[in-house]
């Protein structure tokens, strides 16, 4: 019998954060979501009232469902603010230490009963879950990004993972109207596993000169169907998020395979990180994005 689940608690309000609070309140979940930093709750809420209103502009929702959503999303203020929730889904920055320090400040002011998760996209759930003070009672549960538009989310088991915390993640993800798919807890799971070394290998294409940005988009666009080309999906997700689950499949798995392309790192260091500062492999600055060499 899975756990019933009313409240979600969120740590973290960025990108995927405020992507998670969105589809959780519309399902109906009363969702509280905590930040660092305050700027940060802010920016996360008026994200999810943009994206709610463009829902309702594009008939994809109704004001009136509108209205009771964003009703249902408090700011938390202070980590205690989570006290009440019987999920916590910790969406905050991919660095370890940083979630290890989440873990030691929320685990003590959580409902015993509580489920945690983790929405990393690289890091051991096992390891993670080890740093809490409840293993049986953590999982990975990997949402994609964009959250509103994304159907997959995968659920990792650690290896102390309870069956009763796994079927409540399933039946959350059920709520959301989200397909779940099970992935194992090895490095990067199933979609990044596969999706990175795919992008890393078009920047080694880049960087050898086989193709320009251009040319490698448009090859796999229109040459494997993608929707999106690899360095254009590479500037979406950021670049510095690339590069770090690229180093936690080199690390993880020590195969020379998964090695960063330098010119990835090349990005990072001069702080090109994507669509989020402007400037990748793309230069987002002007009104069309154009190609950076
Ligand atoms: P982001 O940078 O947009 O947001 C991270 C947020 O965490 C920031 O608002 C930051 O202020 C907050 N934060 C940092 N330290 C904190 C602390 N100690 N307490 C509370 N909040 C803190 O990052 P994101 O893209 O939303 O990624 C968040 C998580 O989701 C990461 O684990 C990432 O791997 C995972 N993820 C990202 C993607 C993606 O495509 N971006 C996809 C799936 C999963």
């Amino acid at each position: 019998m899975a756990a019933t689940i009313e409240t979600i608690g969120i740590v973290g309000a960025g990108q995927m954060g405020s992507g998670i609070a969105h589809v959780a309140a519309l399902a109906g979940y009363k969702v509280l979501l905590y930040d660092v930093s305050p700027e940060q709750i802010e920016k996360g809420m008026a994200t999810v009232s943009g994206n709610m209103a463009r829902q309702v502009s594009h008939a994809k929702l109704e004001e009136k469902d509108r209205q009771a959503a964003s009703a249902r999303i408090t700011a938390a203020p202070k980590i205690e603010d989570l006290a009440g929730a019987d999920l916590v889904i910790e969406a905050a920055t991919e660095d370890e230490t940083v979630k290890r320090k989440i873990y030691a400040q929320l685990c003590p002011v959580l409902n015993p009963e509580a489920i945690l998760a983790t929405n990393t996209s690289s890091i051991s759930i096992t390891r993670l879950a080890a740093q809490t003070d409840r293993p049986e009672r953590f999982i990975g549960i990997h949402f994609m990004n964009p959250v509103p538009v994304m159907k997959l989310v995968e659920l990792v088991r650690g290896i102390a993972t309870e069956d009763q915390t796994f079927e409540a993640a399933k039946e959350f993800i059920r709520r959301l109207d989200k397909t779940s798919t099970v992935a194992e807890d090895f490095p990067a799971f199933i979609v990044n596993r596969i999706l990175l070394p795919m992008i890393n290998e078009a920047i080694y294409t880049l960087y050898e000169g086989v193709g320009s940005v251009d040319s490698i988009d448009t090859a796999m666009k229109l040459g494997a169907n993608h929707p999106m080309g690899p360095l254009q999906l590479a500037d979406f997700i950021g670049l510095d998020t690339c590069l770090s689950i690229m180093q936690v499949l080199h690390d993880g798995l020590s195969d020379s395979k998964y090695r960063p392309c330098p010119l990835l790192v090349k990005y990072v260091e001069a702080g090109w990180l994507g669509r989020k500062t402007g400037r990748g492999f793309y230069d987002y600055r002007g009104e069309h994005p154009v190609p950076t060499r």
